[in-house]
């Protein structure tokens, strides 16, 4: 097994001067047994970087290396990497036994009865056993990804390449391909990219997460550390679900004290602790962008009951019961509404007025340029000397 280095990894489509910068001066390690996600919106470039480590797509600047060995010039094949997508690719007209097999075709070395032994160990570790003889027609979508995933471990793969290998399956069965991957992966002890869009699954399966925008990692951290402390806008609002609430404002001195004004909400003015303005060297006037998770806010029934000094008034837009709780959008006096995670007790009426507030512990402030100056329960100085989590 083996750790993979991208380093300074760029992947232009076209020609260098004018073509698509689809990856940008990309750097991740991830060490030998590791389960690293790449996460980011269509488009960020995560295919293209996992297969330029397939060696399915070339690689303008930079170097891949698998096990310490750079692999930029090697074929698919001589990498040892085994990758499973989203559609199977699975041979039709080939029994179940066939196509796991094929991922073995290579394997010169291998003897027959070898071959036949890994075929159904694989089947056994996938609980397929029992379709080996079937062909994938008769198998059901949760079946066919097993026996992907079958023909990826019975090559005993230096690494595992994930493309979106769940998004054709429903809801219930993707969720349980989550925790199948993941025991998998920690039984067999490979290490693994796993590229998704889906936000949800990177924060349950990665060791680390790595997300991208526009080709550029943002960051790379475990998830809960992601979730806390983004590094910036984007990833604040990327990460979560429901995502963070945003809300433009404008810092004012008052008495001495600076205090966070809406700009398009006049209710809020939120005093910021003494500790935290000294920190960031705040001054009067500067634009930050306030930033809340949905389950850290405390909505008031009535605004009358509000503290003015910390918190804010907005309307009931919908009250969307989860059971375990509800879901309400609020309009807040911006074109992004704010959705507030509260008890499935509290049910306001839509349309009426409530109070919001929140502590500051878990107020999140952005420049202007989207860096995060505050995470929860932290300044960037305390967040920036913090040392970096290892897996
Ligand atoms: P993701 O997997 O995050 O959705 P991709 O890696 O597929 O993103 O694509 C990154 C960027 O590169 C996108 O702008 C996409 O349009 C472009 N791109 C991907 N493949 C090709 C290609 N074969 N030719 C030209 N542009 C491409």
């Amino acid at each position: 097994m083996a750790g993979v280095t991208i380093e300074g990894v760029t992947k232009v489509y076209g020609s260098r001067e004018s073509g698509i910068v689809a990856v940008s001066d990309l750097d991740i390690e991830i060490s030998d047994g590791e389960f690293v996600v790449l996460v980011g919106p269509s488009g960020c470039g995560k295919s293209t970087t996992l297969r330029m480590v397939a060696g399915l797509e070339t690689i303008t600047e930079g170097t891949i290396s698998i096990d310490g060995e750079i692999v930029n010039d090697s074929e698919p094949r001589d990498r040892d990497v085994a990758m499973v997508f989203q559609n199977y690719a699975l041979y039709p007209h080939m029994t179940i036994r066939e196509n796991i097999g094929f991922g073995l075709r290579y394997s010169s070395d291998l003897s027959k009865d070898d071959r036949i032994e890994r075929v159904e160990d694989a089947a056994a570790m996938m609980g397929i056993e029992e379709l080996l003889d079937d062909k994938p027609g008769q198998l059901s979508g949760g079946q066919r990804q097993r026996v992907a995933l079958g023909r990826a471990i019975v090559r005993e793969p230096q690494a595992f390449l994930f493309d979106e290998p769940l998004s054709n399956l429903d809801a219930k069965l993707r969720v349980k391909m989550r925790t199948e991957i993941l025991q998998l992966q920690r039984e067999l002890g490979v290490t693994s990219i796993y590229v998704t869009h889906d936000q949800a699954e990177a924060m349950t399966m990665g060791d680390r997460v790595a997300v991208l925008d526009g080709g550029e990692l943002q960051q790379l951290a475990p998830p809960q550390e992601v979730y806390d402390h983004p590094v910036n806008r984007f990833v604040a609002g990327f990460i979560g679900s429901p995502s963070m609430d945003f809300m433009e404002t404008t810092v004012e001195e008052r008495n001495d004290r600076y205090v966070l004004v809406g700009r398009s909400n006049d209710t809020l003015s939120y005093a910021l602790d003494r500790s935290v303005t000294e920190r960031l060297e705040l001054e009067g006037g500067t634009d930050l962008t306030l930033g809340v998770r949905p389950e850290d806010l405390d909505v008031i029934g009535d605004p009358a009951d509000r503290d003015p000094r910390n918190s804010f008034e907005a309307t009931v837009d919908v009250v969307e019961p989860m059971g375990s709780d509800n879901f309400l959008t609020l309009d807040v006096g911006e074109s992004d509404s704010w959705t507030a995670r509260v008890d499935s007790s509290f049910v306001p009426e839509e349309g009426s007025q409530v109070g919001v507030t929140f502590d500051e512990s878990v107020l999140h402030l952005f420049a202007a340029d989207g860096e995060t100056l505050k995470s929860q329960g932290t300044t960037t100085e305390s967040y920036h000397e913090a040392e970096p989590m290892t897996p």
